[in-house]
């Protein structure tokens, strides 16, 4: 016989246990009826890609794609990934589900695990959950630019997830927002950002070092403290814009005070991502420390011809569900236990086939109802209801089964009152 031994999740994941099981239930039923007002659907996509799909989108020289994917080859010796993201794999399905022809903007959303080898910490996950959604919007190339548009698709994106966490509880969060130029101007200002850098290497730790020549707009992300005056005195990005991406980002900031959302520009906002252009912005929430970003989001046009389908607009976000999931238990948010309804006590041999009726037309009635499955003296009956935290407990002896009643006790006062089996339903909705 093999030995018993005793297993853990792994470094990185974790369960989630009821009831903060029931705070997730909550916060993905919010997303659900707040998206379907905006006019999003549901899009359920797979868990992992080819490697090479996150390779072209997220980029090589990111660290998601560089060092922190779970990939390994399958059996015909292909490159898969479980997904660090999201936002490829709906750029993927909508162009092999040709949906640029549907009408309108595509507008999707979806729930569910991304997976990066990152260092775990509070708020940092190696299989963390995303809340996230597209708008992906046909951009004929004949066709100028439209910034105010545009612009107006970004700040109802925005606003749809402002109103989702805050109609989840959340209060005391803060919407920071940036433009990081197009095709056109960012190269010239990262050329201009690494000689600047290249001067100011040796005031650097290793990780922004390596950056210079990586992927140096990642330097501005650093949270190094000796690296921060160094940074603040660099150049800034808003300088640097094309004329195009200056006039969206004035539209975008009109767009957002004509939905009187408040906003901080912060010129370091990068995010991590190869494929952002001109908008990105990002949430905070108060309460959970150096993890404190809730929710990134930007702009991607470009990332679906990319990817071989045809010119394309895009704007999106990712909300971290486990860090909003803190946010909202730091602030005493959290959800309670979900309360048992009635347990029904039984006693008497002939007396378990009522109970287990009782409960059937209770639970049809929508109640939560919980019973033992063996005969136990009342007293220790009623004692498990209480700790169970039971609102009721349906009392069945071979009194009330002759009589065709229940006994209903009311567990918060200990009141008592004899109630015909039949009205029971209506008696504990009452
Ligand atoms: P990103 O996809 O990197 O733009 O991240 C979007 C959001 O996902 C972040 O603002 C976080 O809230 C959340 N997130 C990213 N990585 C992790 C992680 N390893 N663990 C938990 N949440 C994460």
């Amino acid at each position: 016989m093999t030995e018993a031994r005793k297993f853990q999740a792994i470094k990185g994941v974790r369960d989630i246990l009821p009831p903060e099981s029931s705070l997730w239930n909550r916060v993905e039923q919010v997303a659900r009826e707040v998206m379907a007002t905006f006019d999003f659907h549901e899009i359920r996509l797979p868990v992992f890609e080819e490697t090479e799909l996150f390779a072209r989108s997220v980029g090589t020289s990111t660290d998601i794609v560089g060092k922190e994917m779970y990939t390994f080859s399958d059996a015909d010796e292909s490159s898969i990934s479980l997904r660090p993201e999201a936002t490829a794999s709906v750029v993927r399905a909508y162009i092999e589900h040709g949906m640029q022809t549907l009408p309108g903007d595509v507008k999707l959303y979806y729930m569910g695990p991304m997976f990066r080898r990152e260092r775990p910490q509070k708020g940092r996950y190696r299989q963390f959950y995303q809340i996230g959604a597209e708008v992906l919007t046909p951009a004929p190339k004949d066709v100028p630019d439209n910034f105010s548009r545009d612009a107006g698709i970004d700040a109802d994106v925005i606003e749809m997830v402002l109103v989702f966490i805050e109609r989840c509880g959340l209060v005391g969060h803060a919407l920071y927002i940036n433009s990081i130029g197009c095709r056109n101007c960012r190269p010239k200002y990262v050329e201009l950002l690494r000689a600047e850098l290249t001067k100011l290497k040796d005031k650097l730790g290793p990780d922004s070092q390596r950056r210079i020549e990586t992927n140096p707009l990642r330097v501005l992300d650093s949270k190094v403290e000796s690296e921060q005056a160094v940074i603040e005195a660099l150049p800034r990005i808003g300088d640097h814009l094309c004329e195009a991406c200056r006039e969206h980002f004035k539209m975008l900031q009109a767009m957002l005070f004509m939905r009187q959302i408040a906003y901080e520009v912060n010129w370091r906002l990068v995010r991590g991502l190869d494929y952002y252009m001109r908008t990105t912005f990002e949430i905070t929430a108060p309460g959970l420390g150096a993890q404190n970003a809730i929710c990134g989001g930007g702009r991607y046009d470009g990332l679906v011809e990319l990817l071989g389908g045809p010119p394309t607009k895009g704007i999106g976000f990712a909300l971290g569900t486990d860090r909003l999931i803190l946010a909202l238990q730091e602030a005493g948010k959290g959800e309670a236990a979900r309360p048992l309804d009635a347990y029904v006590a039984w006693m008497g041999a002939s007396t378990y086939a009522v109970a287990v009726r009782v409960a059937r037309t209770l639970r049809d009635a929508g109640f939560s109802v919980e019973m033992p499955h063996e005969e136990m003296k009342f007293k220790k009956s009623l004692g498990l209801a209480a700790r169970l935290g039971a609102r009721f407990a349906v009392i069945l002896g071979d009194n009330e089964v002759a009589a065709g009643t229940c006994t209903v006790k009311r567990m918060a006062d200990g009141t008592q009152q004899t109630i015909p089996e039949r009205d029971l339903a209506g008696h504990l909705r009452a």
